[in-house]
């Protein structure tokens, strides 16, 4: 006798980015190659792009297009399926999302409104700076939350290089402030300075590179508030080496078009104001369908990653605030990193894969390796955690292997050791054959 075939279980993960595409695409080699899942990505872009390097993207030492990667090849390569969408809604009665639908450049509809039906569902939409309502923020500010302002923001500056030119100013400047002296703003900082020494030497030289005036405007005692005080200290010393001003200990409480005002009431003139201090989750995440969440819209979660309202729905990344115990039974919450991203969408592919035997899910285990900064083309600095290691501050050449192997390791995990391998050799040679800079 025919027996029907039981219909396959569709795990739905919303959001490609650190977390999501490395977990489609295990789930999809695992999972979906042997039909035993069907498993889909919804992302709002239709590129995928490692958040970690828009600094360089910023500033144009890294073009964008040359490390994008299309979710629909990946998914072809890799046995998932891609649908283009903003998830807007959840229905938990009914276990589906709903999209928004997707428009071209002209506001003309390509793909309609729709809602899309899920066994488990896997939220992973990342986070965005957080401007904390401060006025004029969002109008006067520029920010560096995905691929599309990163470009904004080198656009600009380029921009401003090329008036400066056209003016035949001997004296011309340019005074860009960040808001916010966590990794992204000081990477970000020492990543300006580089694009000015590389934009003189390409000819672009009215704006000599000791009249880029960068300052690092922090609200906090030191830079780097998250990581350990021996390398702030560090950290800011070198800043202070290549001419990037740090202002600590002032919170703004506006911003002008001319500039910005801190809460003492001190006026900072600047041409660009670039906001890079804090996070928080998308909007439609708080309370989206009665799901928990805390005050900057991330879902909370247990160590198994489930939701703590829905066991069917997890979240991974940035989006979800997850608190766990370490050796030691002191419970701390997971940090809004790559490293943590990519350990959790490692532990959710295992947990998802042995579930779909029967198997209860697995509890993740947070693994701190340590942070590193990277100071541009100058130097990179942090530290390594490791039952070897302990906790060693590192510097220089040996920092810098290690932040790039960050970026290897995600690769790793999307195409494989082969091609990673592949992918060095031809990032080796493309840089011998352009500019160090993106100069349009
Ligand atoms: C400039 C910069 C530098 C950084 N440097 C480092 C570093 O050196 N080391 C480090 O550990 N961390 C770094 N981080 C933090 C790191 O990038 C994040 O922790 C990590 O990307 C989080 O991964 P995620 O998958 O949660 O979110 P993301 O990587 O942000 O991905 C979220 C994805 O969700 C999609 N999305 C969002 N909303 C929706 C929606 N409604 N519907 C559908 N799709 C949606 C987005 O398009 C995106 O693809 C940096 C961040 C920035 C901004």
């Amino acid at each position: 006798m025919n027996q029907a075939k039981a219909p396959k279980k569709k795990i739905v993960i919303v959001g490609g980015g650190a977390a999501g595409i490395e977990l489609a695409t295990r789930l999809g080699k695992k999972l979906g190659k042997k039909q035993l899942a069907r498993i889909t990505l919804v992302d709002a872009q239709n590129t995928h792009f490692w958040k970690p390097l828009l600094h360089e993207v910023a500033a144009g030492s890294l073009n964008a297009f040359e490390d994008e990667l299309s979710y629909l090849a990946q998914a072809k390569w890799n046995h998932f399926h891609f649908v283009p969408g903003q998830m807007a809604s959840l229905n938990r009665a009914e276990k589906s999302i709903g999209l928004n639908p997707v428009f071209d450049d002209n506001g003309r509809e390509i793909v309609p409104k729709r809602t899309l039906p899920y066994d488990q569902l896997v939220i992973a939409v990342g986070s965005t700076a957080n401007h904390f309502n401060t006025p004029g923020a969002t109008e006067h500010c520029l920010f560096l939350d995905n691929r599309q302002q990163a470009e904004r923001i080198h656009a600009t500056l380029i921009n401003h290089y090329l008036h400066a030119q056209a003016s035949g100013n001997p004296d011309a400047r340019l005074r860009i402030a960040i808001i916010g002296a966590g990794a992204t703003g000081v990477e970000l900082a020492a990543e300006l300075h580089y694009a000015a020494i590389e934009l003189a030497r390409y000819g672009l030289d009215a704006i000599r590179p000791e009249h880029l005036e960068v300052t690092l405007i922090e609200g906090g005692d030191r830079i780097l508030p998250a990581l350990p005080e021996r390398i702030s200290t560090s950290v800011r010393h070198q800043l202070n080496k290549i001419g990037i001003r740090v202002k600590t200990g002032q919170l703004v409480s506006e911003i002008r078009t001319d500039g910005l005002v801190v809460r003492s009431g001190e006026f900072f003139e600047s041409d660009l104001r670039i906001w890079a201090a804090g996070i928080k989750a998308p909007e439609f995440l708080a309370g989206i369908d009665g799901l928990a969440s805390n005050c900057i819209n991330q879902l909370l979660v247990r160590p198994t990653l489930q939701t703590t309202i829905d066991e069917h729905i997890y979240a991974l990344g940035d989006c979800a605030n997850c608190t766990v115990t370490n050796r030691n039974g002191e419970s701390f919450t997971i940090p809004p990193r790559a490293q943590a991203a990519h350990q959790q969408a490692s532990l959710l592919a295992k947990s998802l894969i042995t579930q779909a035997s029967g198997n209860e899910p697995l509890t993740f285990n947070y693994q701190d390796y340590g942070s590193l900064i990277s100071l541009s083309r100058f130097s990179a600095v942090g530290n390594l955690m490791g039952a070897i290691t302990g906790d060693l501050m590192i510097e220089g050449t040996l920092a810098k292997l290690f932040y790039v192997s960050l970026y290897r390791m995600h690769q790793m995990a999307l195409f494989g050791k082969l091609r990673t391998g592949t992918l060095i050799l031809k990032d080796l040679i493309s840089q011998t054959t352009r500019p160090q800079l993106k100069l349009h």
